[in-house]
């Protein structure tokens, strides 16, 4: 004989947390409604699958650094006309292009609503299950210079490898003088083919000798992005400045 007070006490030591919160109240739904025994067991595992899946969103949204607000239900595309919603929203609701390692390259100029559509896309594929981090590029590159200055830079390499999508905001900021060292490069190359980078910039590849050491540096770069890529060019007038004349 099976002691009935003994089931709370077994799902919490298996780390059960949902099915040992709920396991009585669904027992009592199950007697009114009669269920048998298997579908009471699914429901209450449904349960937990249910908010494991909510706690692993939350903690996916909290270490993205993504920035808050920035998704698509505030984004406007009638504002952005430029801006191909179906292809965003396309981009956003599928992670088929993050498993085949592809990148997203966002151009245009300031304040035409890049940064927003990259962490919009990112906000969805979060939901979707993706793992995914928001950095300013000049923020990253100089982390990863410190890391490359304490023989760490393997390592940093490696755990920005965890997130299957990374969003390097603001390439065109990064200068020769802090890239001299070329961590970006290395980051890139590192990514090729294995894990998606989403880029936004406000320089066209044709100026991205500015951002690389050297030319060829710069050439290898554009190669690896651009080799499995999409790109969108947006060329509406700065959201910002639109609305500061309305006001
Ligand atoms: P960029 O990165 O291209 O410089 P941002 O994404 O920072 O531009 O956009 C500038 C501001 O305008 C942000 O507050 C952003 O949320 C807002 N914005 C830009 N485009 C849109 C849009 N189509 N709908 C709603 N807000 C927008
Ligand atoms: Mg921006």
């Amino acid at each position: 004989m099976h002691n009935q007070a003994t089931l709370p006490l077994l799902l919490k030591q298996l780390h059960l947390s949902s099915m040992y919160s709920q396991w009585e109240e669904v027992s009592l739904q199950a007697q009114q409604e009669k269920w048998d025994y298997a579908e009471y067991l699914t429901v209450l595992a449904n349960r937990e699958l249910t908010s494991r899946q909510q706690k692993r969103i939350e903690r996916h949204l909290k270490e993205s650094a993504l920035p808050f607000g920035k998704t698509l239900d505030t984004f406007d595309f009638e504002a952005s006309k430029s801006v191909n919603a179906a292809q965003i929203t396309a981009l956003a609701n599928t992670l088929d292009w993050v498993q085949q390692a592809s990148n997203l390259m966002i151009f245009g100029p300031s304040g035409v609503g890049k940064t927003h559509l990259a962490s919009a896309i990112g906000h969805r594929l979060i939901e979707k299950g993706a793992r995914v981090f928001f950095t300013p590029t000049t923020t990253l590159v100089q982390k990863l210079q410190q890391a490359r200055r304490d023989y760490k830079l393997t390592d940093s390499l490696n755990k920005l490898a965890r997130f299957n999508v990374l969003i390097l905001d603001d390439i065109g900021y990064v200068k020769k003088d802090e890239a001299e060292t070329s961590v970006l490069f290395e980051l890139i190359a590192q990514r090729y083919e294995s894990h998606s980078l989403i880029i936004t910039s406000n320089q066209p590849f044709k100026e991205w000798d500015q951002i690389f050491p050297d030319n060829i540096m710069a050439v290898a770069a554009i190669d690896r992005l651009v080799h499995h890529s999409t790109i969108i060019n947006i060329t509406d007038d700065s959201y910002r400045r639109k609305q500061s004349t309305q006001n």
